[in-house]
């Protein structure tokens, strides 16, 4: 079935397919009608596979209805989001979904000044995409009233139903109308969650899809054993050998994501970082030069793992393997979206080997090995242009100077010993 022949209004369809959406993908064939028919959903389907335009359109329909027949106003859909990025990102589908409807999509997140955003919102709006801690200060300080919400959605719904986010959605569903209608979307969710989810609905939920391997098939990813301290070689690697791919990398913390950028320009390449530490006008600033191909390597923590649709990202590295088992699936989830094809690399050094069992655990498979030959391993070193410095001398120089100084030290250790007798 394609979308000519829904039962959406013109408008819509027109801008589907100016986005070039002909057909429905599985998760958007299946959720959309019963969200039009107004039931409850909770819907598991892989990254990439168009989980918000299956929200999105049926949404943006009824709202186009009931707009047309002047129905009041108020904030008719709240959709909840972890970051500021995937609040801006799917603000970004509504509006373009909904070019041609007057209804209205905007956004509020934190780490930027409210005045804008209250000013805003007095004008009136249909839809809005927030996350949860500036829209509950909004609320509590009375410039945001959620008693026409209609329908609320939360998207990467096991992690906001997770231990940082509950206690503000929880205090947030209590200002909702009990009658409405309640939708879950995620690529990963497990029992305790989905028990979760469900006492907070009123009506049982559908469940749409719910994929064996949680891993996107458009992705193909592996696992490579490198050395803690050699892997900046081996990113080295995979990014002078794809020059002109768009390569995400993932790392631990804040702290090494700032190193891996150093150790890179080091080396003649230019890289850019996201991570939570950054404020959030530097953060929008570098998901632009990245999207736009400006910059291709991008080093990241896992703050912009969840959700994130960057065109054309042909490759991620797993510089660091995560230490929650579903946000290996999130982050590998950031290329081979939608059609593209994509490719990932996770780097484990021995250390990690517990971690990169549990992720195995959580796929209920073992991720294909990428065997390094010895020589190659020792070439990928050598071919490194930190090689050119000739690093291994220059350990051995501070080794030497480190045996100097301890020379130094014994001698006067000595003669001091000299001088006591
Ligand atoms: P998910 O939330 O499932 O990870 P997104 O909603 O971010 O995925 O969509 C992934 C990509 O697929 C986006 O770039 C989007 O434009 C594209 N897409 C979504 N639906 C369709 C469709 N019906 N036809 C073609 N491309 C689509
Ligand atoms: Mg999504």
């Amino acid at each position: 079935m394609k979308f000519e022949d829904y039962r959406i209004s013109d408008e819509i369809k027109k801008s589907l397919s100016k986005l070039g959406f002909k057909k429905p993908t599985d998760i958007q064939f299946k959720a959309i009608p019963p969200i039009m028919k107004g039931e409850d959903v909770l819907a598991i389907a892989q990254t990439g596979t168009g989980k918000t335009a299956a929200f999105a359109i049926p949404v943006l329909d009824r709202l186009q209805f009931s707009k047309n027949r002047k129905r009041g106003d108020g904030i008719k859909c709240v959709v909840m989001v972890p970051t500021r990025e995937l609040a801006l990102q799917i603000t970004t589908v509504f509006n373009e979904i909904g070019r041609g409807t007057r209804v209205q999509t905007f956004c509020v997140y934190g780490g930027v000044e409210q005045g804008p955003q209250i000013a805003k919102l007095e004008d009136g709006i249909d839809i809005l995409v927030a996350t949860p801690g500036r829209l509950f200060d909004l609320v509590s300080q009375g410039h945001i009233h959620l008693h026409r919400v209609e329908t609320l959605i939360l998207d990467e719904a096991d992690h906001m139903l997770d231990l940082g986010f509950i206690h503000d959605i929880r205090q947030l569903i209590t200002k909702l109308p009990r009658q409405r209608q309640t939708l879950f979307f995620s690529a990963t969710i497990n029992e305790k969650i989905k028990e979760l989810a469900y006492s907070l609905v009123n009506k049982p939920v559908r469940i749409q899809i719910s994929p064996k391997d949680p891993v996107a098939k458009n992705v193909d990813h592996s696992v490579m054993f490198v050395e803690m301290d050699d892997k900046r070689f081996f990113l080295e690697r995979v990014v002078k050998q794809n020059a002109d791919k768009k390569i995400l990398a993932f790392v631990r913390t804040k702290v090494r994501a700032e190193r891996v950028v150093a150790a890179m320009e080091r080396v003649g390449i230019e890289a850019i970082s996201i991570h939570g530490g950054k404020e959030q006008k530097d953060r929008i600033d570098v998901m632009r030069k990245f999207k736009s191909g400006e910059v291709k390597l991008l080093i990241a923590t896992d703050v912009s793992a969840r959700g994130i649709d960057i065109p054309q990202v042909e490759y991620v590295v797993n510089y660091d393997l995560p230490e929650q088992p579903e946000n290996y699936v999130h982050r590998v989830g950031r290329t081979g979206r939608g059609t593209e094809k994509g490719i990932a690399v996770s780097f484990c050094a021995p250390e990690e080997k517990p971690i990169l069992d549990e992720i195995q655990k959580y796929l209920t498979k073992d991720i294909k090995v990428m065997e390094v030959e010895k020589e190659d391993y020792e070439a990928t070193l050598d071919f490194s242009a930190a090689a050119k410095y000739d690093w291994k001398a220059l350990i051995k120089e501070a080794e030497e100077t480190d045996e100097k100084i301890k020379a130094a030290k014994a001698k006067k250790a000595k003669s001091k010993a000299k001088k006591k007798k």
